[in-house]
């Protein structure tokens, strides 16, 4: 298969599959819009060509948020896509504490691909509670989440310096914007 092709084809698949799933920001935006942007955020200020990488950006939330499972992402976009999404799957029988425990501790230990995806999505959330925030979030909370996804991030770095850069770009802004998480 070419390479847009199969771009396009997971466009197409997670649309679908996430076709009744919103973002929690005041207006429900389609979660494909996310998709899009995280893949675009690796492409376009990451300079990421590999298309592996730019095919799980799209797909990273389709198991943990839709009836998807990594065989038929196996069976349609490949092993390595299968991997990269698995890396970055939570699991959800766990509590939310432990989920966001485990990312702080295994992100270090992390394939290159997956480090770089990690910081693309966190990029994508922290632009999102800058700009349409989940409804009903503190500023507090937008706080927390913004020194949460650094101490994930600081496992994921100096893979790709672009995108080291733009995380700590728009964390600058976040922080003009909401000031620091104090505790
Ligand atoms: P959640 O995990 O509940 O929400 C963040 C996730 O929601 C993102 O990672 C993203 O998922 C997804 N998301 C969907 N829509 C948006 C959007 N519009 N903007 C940003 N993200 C969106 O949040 P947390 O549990 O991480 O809460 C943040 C912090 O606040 C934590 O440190 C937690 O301990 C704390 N907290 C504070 C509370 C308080 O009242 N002060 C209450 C509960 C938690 P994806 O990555 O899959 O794209
Ligand atoms: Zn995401």
């Amino acid at each position: 298969m070419n390479r847009p092709v199969r771009l396009l084809r997971a466009l197409a698949f997670a649309a679908e599959k996430h076709r009744d799933h919103r973002r929690k920001d005041a207006n429900a935006s389609p979660y494909i819009n996310h998709l899009i942007a995280a893949a675009c955020v690796l492409a376009e200020e990451g300079g990421v060509t590999d298309e592996d990488l730019l095919v799980a950006a799209i797909l990273h939330d389709a198991v943990e948020d839709t009836e998807t499972s990594f065989v038929e992402l196996e069976e349609h976009f490949g092993r390595t896509v299968a991997g990269i999404v698995r890396e970055v799957t939570d699991n959800k029988m766990l509590t939310k504490e432990v989920r966001k425990q485990l990312q702080e501790e295994r992100a270090p230990h992390a394939s290159s691909q997956v480090k770089q995806l990690k910081i693309a999505d966190k990029i994508c959330n922290i632009r999102d509670i800058m700009h349409n925030p989940p409804s009903g979030w503190s500023k507090e909370r937008k706080q927390e989440y913004l020194a949460w996804a650094s101490r994930v991030v600081a496992g994921c770095r100096n893979v790709n310096e672009r995108l080291d850069r733009a995380f700590d770009e728009t964390v600058s802004a976040a922080v003009r914007l909401l000031g620091r998480f104090t505790g």
